[in-house]
């Protein structure tokens, strides 16, 4: 069995996205926005909370990696003046920004272009400013995880039964993509049933993905991903044993320095491995990165760097 989940140093599950402490909001004074002295391009990740964030560090090292100049910060935002705050950004001589929980839905609302595979998404977490001052809108997070799926973990998807557990935001982002993998059946299961039958109409022809509530599975899966956000408070969607076997992944889109609850539960059942999402989470920066800089740096030093960084 393998596990790629980290431990932590308190022994308490250190999720990417944690619940906020306080209210936060950065005001960022108009010198820095424009950083005269050293002409840098500027990028941020914008969310609320967002000071968590591991975006800074993992476009840092790319940058380093790759010879490019840019300082990368991360910046609350309010929630009730989100469009107001990126206006300011942009007009401040930002060049991107990568966008994270609450704001995916509100950024793809705001952007004047969006790429195909944000416009299925219904979701942005990246945006171009452009020179004739548009915002475009791009969606990273399905080819994020398509890529840590093939490239670094060697799971295919092509012909193997895939089951999406959710109908957020994120699993709004990924389904495509993976149908594009081309599994042999894809099936979303949501707690709220109406919410899985709308994705899947909204990615697939009928008969393409079979949408359902967690009660209705009955046979197993070679590939389960968790793209519920039950492990931001260590549960367990209610799913039954049976839709696991020996040779299944689980795959949690949560990230943590130790297993989350549902890697805990899949690997509890045998399956052949349960791994969570920093793999996803540095694809899908690479993936922004290569729209803002046109270059592809190498994701595995990073992956390796905030593992161990966390342990
Ligand atoms: P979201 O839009 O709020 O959607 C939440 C989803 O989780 C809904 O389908 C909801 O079901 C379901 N859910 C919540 N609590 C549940 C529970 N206790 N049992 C069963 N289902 C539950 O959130 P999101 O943006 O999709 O994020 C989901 C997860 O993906 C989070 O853990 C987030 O950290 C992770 N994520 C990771 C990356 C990465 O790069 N690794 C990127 C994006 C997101 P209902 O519809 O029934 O409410």
């Amino acid at each position: 069995m393998k596990s790629r989940g980290v431990m932590g140093h308190d022994g308490c599950p250190k999720l990417g996205y944690s619940p906020p402490r306080r209210s936060v909001v950065i005001r960022i004074p108009m010198t820095d926005l424009f950083d005269f002295k050293n002409h840098r391009r500027r990028f941020a990740v914008v969310g609320h909370p967002v000071m968590h964030s591991k975006s800074p560090q993992i476009h840092e090292a790319f940058a380093r990696q790759c010879n490019v100049s840019l300082a990368y910060e991360a910046i609350a935002l309010d929630p009730i003046a989100f469009e107001q705050g990126v206006r300011n950004l942009q007009a401040g001589g930002m060049a991107g920004l990568n966008v994270t929980l609450p704001f995916k839905e509100v950024a793809f609302r705001l952007s004047d272009e969006v790429s195909e595979r944000a416009r299925i998404a219904n979701a942005v977490n990246t945006l171009s400013f452009s020179e004739n001052d548009q915002v475009i809108g791009d969606n990273t997070d399905g080819i994020g995880l398509v890529r840590d799926l093939q490239q670094n973990l060697s799971v295919s998807c092509a012909d193997a039964r895939v089951l999406i557990v959710g109908a957020g935001g994120a699993a709004r982002g990924i389904a495509q993509p993976l149908l594009q993998t081309r599994p042999a059946c894809m099936v979303i299961a949501n707690r709220t049933a109406s919410r899985a039958r709308e994705l899947a109409a909204l990615i697939g022809s009928p008969g393409e993905v079979y949408p359902c509530a967690f009660d209705e599975i009955s046979d197993p899966f070679d590939l389960v991903i968790n793209a519920t956000a039950a492990s931001l408070s260590s549960e367990v969607p209610a799913l039954p044993e049976a839709v696991f076997h020996s040779g299944s992944t689980a795959y949690d889109l949560a990230y943590a320095d130790q297993p989350t609850a549902f890697m805990r539960w899949a690997l509890g059942l045998g399956v052949a491995q349960a791994v969570d999402g920093l793999g996803m989470l540095v694809e899908q920066a690479a993936e922004s990165f290569w729209i803002w800089h046109r270059q592809r740096p190498q994701t595995a030093p990073v992956m390796s760097t905030l593992r161990s960084g966390v342990r």
